[in-house]
């Protein structure tokens, strides 16, 4: 099945009204590939009037009530978002997020109509120590139990030493944990896992996103640090549009 590459771009705590004003004019859409923004949320109106596609980086797990500074799936769906990344590592390492509460994080967005991004990855050490396929079945487990939401989710490989270093997985490394991602799910729902979109994240550049996209199990990026310029950007979804064509 063919499956259309997702390039997203995750600005973090990054960009202002007026950067991203000039992002939106410059950034390109292309056939062959959908391009997806997710700024800090306070501009999440100004992008959603953009022919891009829309993420919040977080959603909380609550619908509603005493949660001070969260944002419920249903905000986020009325200021037009179509995508919710859960679980990225930022917020596991400083906000202590759980497996458990991603997974419930990601069924939250799902109910509103939202996609979850989730997103799964190890350490160095978890990596060196040859954990990197417990970890991310640790990481899927409570997904997986939830065949409306695993069927509804997008998974973003993103092994956390490879987040805004420099570093990148091989594409074959990469190509393995995403294989193995599409096998846990597999062995849930053959159909599910074989509709899913997976990402691949770490430090994804012009010069590197087409050898990672043409990867049989690759089906697009969440990119950090290269998306805050459109040039690069563009460039991204170019190439995992051209990845998808051959
Ligand atoms: C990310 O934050 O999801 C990410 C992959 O960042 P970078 O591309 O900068 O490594």
């Amino acid at each position: 099945m063919a499956i259309t590459p997702l390039v997203m771009g995750n600005w973090k705590m990054n960009g202002r009204a007026q950067s991203l004003a000039e992002f939106l004019q410059t950034v390109v859409t292309v056939e062959g590939a959908e391009a997806a923004l997710c700024p800090p949320a306070v501009y999440l109106a100004q992008a959603a009037s953009s022919g891009l596609s829309i993420g919040a980086q977080d959603v909380s797990a609550e619908k509603g009530g005493a949660r001070t500074g969260e944002l419920s799936a249903a905000m986020l769906k009325d200021i037009g978002c179509d995508y919710a990344i859960v679980g990225h590592s930022e917020r596991r390492e400083y906000h202590a997020e759980s497996n458990e509460l991603v997974a419930a994080k990601a069924a939250a967005a799902v109910a509103e109509g939202l996609v979850p991004v989730f997103c799964v990855g190890e350490t160095l050490a978890q990596r060196e120590a040859g954990q990197v396929e417990q970890v991310i079945a640790e990481q899927l487990a409570p997904l997986l139990k939830l065949p409306q939401v695993m069927a509804a989710a997008v998974v973003a490989y993103e092994p956390v030493w490879a987040i805004g270093t420099g570093k990148t997985a091989s594409s074959s490394d990469a190509q393995q944990v995403h294989a193995f991602i599409r096998t846990q799910y597999a062995a849930v729902d053959a159909k599910i896992a074989a509709a899913l979109r997976i990402l691949y994240g770490g430090s994804v550049k012009p010069d590197n996103a087409m050898e990672l996209c043409a990867m049989p199990d690759i089906n697009g990026a969440l990119v950090g640090g290269a998306s805050l310029e459109a040039a690069s950007f563009n460039q991204i979804i170019q190439a995992a549009a051209a990845s998808s064509a051959v």
